[in-house]
């Protein structure tokens, strides 16, 4: 269960009457069972319930879990939003992957314009695909931006460490390098634990985006000869970094 920092006191969580309603209704636990409370922080607990004076159902942490699902580097998913609810699978898949952070962007060719709303629900499927995955972190998610704007943010952090990161613009044509030669180039560098990896719409991205993402330090590369959905080179991508990291 994914809890709210703020939830967690002395040892103690209150319980939120919808979490309460998912364990002893949904999952069926009873008093005796034990459940895995997560900050989404990177920390977590064997937790059981306990009784309480007031009418409110609480959960005591009875011992810290000390599992290591994280990846070893933080890798940001920056996509562009596909059509329809694609994005919800782009967002459990990639949290079932070890991302860090999800920023969903709005490219030139982008046809989705999101509602405020869609952040909480895909902030959602992220704390549940978390909780499936034992991970103790749960990646973030931010608020759509335009793809433009955001690289416009990232040449303004050219003076900061930032720049030591790893950036991979995957573009389905003419890329000279495959993702995967640049990962083993770079782990073989020692290079920076942190890469962020940019995938395009269905339409691709603009040449002027892959201009302009070349010129605040993305390198561009191929994920193999086919064109892959834009949901589905996600998956791909992040599924080369975990192999590459983790092995
Ligand atoms: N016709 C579009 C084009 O030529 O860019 C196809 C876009 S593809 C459906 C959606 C996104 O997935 C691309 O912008 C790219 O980021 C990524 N992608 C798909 N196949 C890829 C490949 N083989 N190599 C690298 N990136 C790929």
């Amino acid at each position: 269960l994914v809890v709210e920092p703020g939830q967690l006191q002395n040892g103690r969580l209150l319980l939120a009457s919808s979490q309460q309603h998912y364990l002893q209704r949904v999952l069926r636990l009873g008093e005796d069972d034990r459940f895995i409370v997560m900050d989404g922080l990177g920390h977590a607990w064997l937790a059981t319930f306990v009784q309480s004076s007031d009418a409110l159902v609480q959960a005591e942490l009875l011992e810290p879990i000390t599992t290591h699902t994280e990846l070893p580097i933080r890798v940001t998913l920056v996509a562009a939003l596909p059509k329809g609810n694609g994005f919800d699978d782009v967002v459990r898949q990639a949290t079932e992957l070890g991302v860090d952070q999800i920023l969903p962007v709005m490219s030139d060719r982008t046809l989705l314009h999101p509602s405020a709303q869609k952040v909480e629900r895909w902030q959602r499927i992220a704390n549940e695909a978390a909780e499936q995955s034992e991970r103790l972190c749960v990646p973030r998610l931010n608020a759509p931006i335009s793809f433009s704007k955001y690289l416009q943010q990232e040449s303004n952090n050219l003076q900061t460490p930032d720049v030591l990161m790893q950036k991979y613009l995957c573009i389905a044509r003419g890329a000279s390098h495959h993702l995967l030669d640049r990962l083993q180039v770079s782990i073989a560098d020692a290079a920076s634990p942190s890469i962020v990896i940019a995938i395009g719409p269905e339409g691709g991205w603009t040449d002027a985006e892959v201009e302009q993402a070349i010129a605040v330090g993305y390198q561009p590369v191929s994920l193999g000869a086919r064109i892959l959905r834009a949901v589905t080179a996600p998956l791909v991508a992040l599924s080369l970094i975990a192999a590459v990291y983790e092995k």
